[in-house]
């Protein structure tokens, strides 16, 4: 057996509910999982929640939870949001699961024996929010009180100074250099792996894996007064996650089956931790690395930075539940150059679903199936359509292109391969005007119109089914399919002919309403 694709989203930190930065790469890892599998690949899709550290210990004991409860609660609002949103993924696992914690022992000491671990001192300016200690280029200073400030959060860095267990990193430094030399597809876009390698070659240091006054955390191997600073263990989760539900809680369990990841997606300020920290602790664990590493853009409102103080968050199950599930997947995956930083303005929004799922699918679908009803006993024409045919053309190519977007996470460029060919078959039909044949008494020539753009708006359907899995299959039904069609439906699917002739099909409302 082949072992199939595995892809991550973030395993996301439960200080507060999930919001469009969570939901924003949820939905492209769904969409990719959706993608291989209608390819058959056996897939495995992973995501969660990193809930150790000082920050959650810190919320908890703000709303006046136990850390336990208050995670409990964060955790089942990210679940309930993937619910929404429809997300389908494979593994929902917690850093706080108890399976986590000797996988977590294992590969720590993995790295022990590997001599990449040594007690000092470790001093720095530490932001809270980022849980990691921050350098001079990551920070701006109020130049009236001297404070240093994190410019991610806009909030003060605090001088911390303990003893604590180090990781030598700086060890790793030539060895994670050679590796992105030699594989130049593990970060991407490429933009992005310029940025690491730049802050790469300006020289790495070693960083503390360990806390002295941090309670909410694993229990450090060798020390037990520590805790494990919460990214080095919210990066294992990735492992940890693989277990299946019967196995012992052992490295070589949870590696057996699925690892290495073949995508992990990551949001650009996590990228160093992802393209850094981790190969060089995978390294030291004697593991192999992940396949690559993908770093998302930020998300601004209306050219602002989202924040609650500015009252602008975008919040992905108010959208969802105002505009459907599938509006909100479609909007954000073509609408948005994935790896690219993007503004979202609810006009925007509403315009792109009017243009795109309102005019052009939605309309082509509804049109025609009406007209299929008028003009053919509402049941699909029994034609043969030429490979000449200009529909039949331009869809032969389509699942080859697509696919080759939708394996370099070019969401929008899928999207609009397929839009191409919904907007050729609106405008096929007003110039071929199956009305004005009709008339004419031209039968034949009505049936092979009609059903060449039936056949397109079937292929479309296929095509982006990994964004808008609900349109997709209600193209499906009112094209007269059963469900089971659809429920067992592969990639093949995109290939002309698939419409059986004489299948009644099944009118229904539009597609997707307008939105005024
Ligand atoms: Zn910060």
């Amino acid at each position: 057996m082949t072992k199939g694709f595995a892809l991550t989203t973030p395993l996301y930190y439960v200080n507060a509910l999930p919001h469009i930065g969570s939901a924003y790469p949820t939905m492209a890892a769904d969409a990719v999982a959706r993608y291989y599998r209608l390819r058959g690949v056996p897939v495995r899709f992973v995501t969660g929640t990193d809930e150790h550290g000082l920050k959650i210990e810190r919320r908890a004991l703000e709303r006046g939870l136990s850390p336990k409860a208050h995670s409990d609660e964060i955790a089942s609002g990210f679940e309930q949001l993937w619910q929404l949103l429809s997300i389908h993924y494979d593994r929902f696992i917690r850093t706080t699961d108890p399976r986590h914690k000797p996988i977590v022992r294992e590969f720590f000491e993995r790295c022990w024996q590997a001599g990449d671990i040594y007690k000092g001192r470790y001093s720095g300016l530490y932001c809270v929010d980022c849980e990691e200690f921050k350098r001079p280029d990551d920070l701006y200073t109020d130049e009236k009180t001297g404070q240093s400030f994190c410019k991610i959060h806009s909030k003060p860095v605090r001088e911390q100074d303990e003893e604590n267990y180090i990781f030598a990193l700086s060890r790793y430094q030539e060895r994670l250099e050679r590796y992105y030399d030699e594989h130049p597809y593990f970060i991407q876009p490429d933009f992005r792996s310029h940025e690491v390698r730049n802050f790469v070659a300006q020289g790495l240091e070693d960083f503390s894996i360990s806390r002295a006054n941090v309670e909410w955390g694993l229990p450090l191997p060798v020390d037990p007064s520590q805790t494990i600073y919460v990214w080095f263990d919210a990066l294992i989760g990735y492992i940890t996650a693989l277990l299946e539900p019967d196995d012992e809680p052992t490295l070589e369990n949870a590696l057996a089956r699925w690892w290495p990841i073949d995508l992990h997606i990551v949001g650009k300020d996590i990228l160093r931790f992802h393209a850094i920290y981790w190969p060089a602790m995978l390294m030291s664990a004697e593991l192999p690395l992940p396949g690559c590493i993908f770093g998302h853009g930020f998300l601004t409102r209306d050219g602002k930075k989202m924040g609650k103080a500015a009252g602008n968050v975008i919040d992905p199950d108010a959208l969802a539940r105002q505009y459907g599930t599938d509006a909100v997947r479609y909007y954000f995956l073509k609408e948005i150059e994935f790896g690219r930083d993007n503004d979202f303005s609810e006009e925007r929004f509403r315009a792109i679903l009017n243009a795109d799922l309102a005019n052009d699918l939605g309309n082509l679908l509804n049109r025609t199936v009406n007209m299929v009803a008028r003009y053919c006993g509402g049941v699909v024409p029994s034609v043969v359509i030429e490979p000449s045919d200009p529909l039949r053309e331009q869809a032969a190519g389509l699942p080859a292109l697509c696919a080759e977007h939708w394996e370099s996470l070019r969401f929008s460029e899928a999207a609009a391969a397929v839009l191409y060919l919904v907007r050729s078959g609106n405008k096929y039909l007003d110039t071929q005007a199956p009305w004005a044949l009709f008339k004419k008494g031209e039968q034949a020539q009505v049936e092979q119109v009609l059903y060449a753009v039936l056949e397109s708006v079937r292929i479309a359907a296929v095509l982006l089914s990994p964004l808008i899995p609900a349109l997709a299959a209600e193209i499906y039904r009112q094209l007269g399919f059963a469900d089971r069609v659809w429920e067992n439906l592969t990639w093949e699917a995109a290939q002309w002919g698939g419409l059986p002739p004489d299948q009644p099909l099944r009118p229904g409302a539009p597609l997707f309403a307008r939105l005024d």
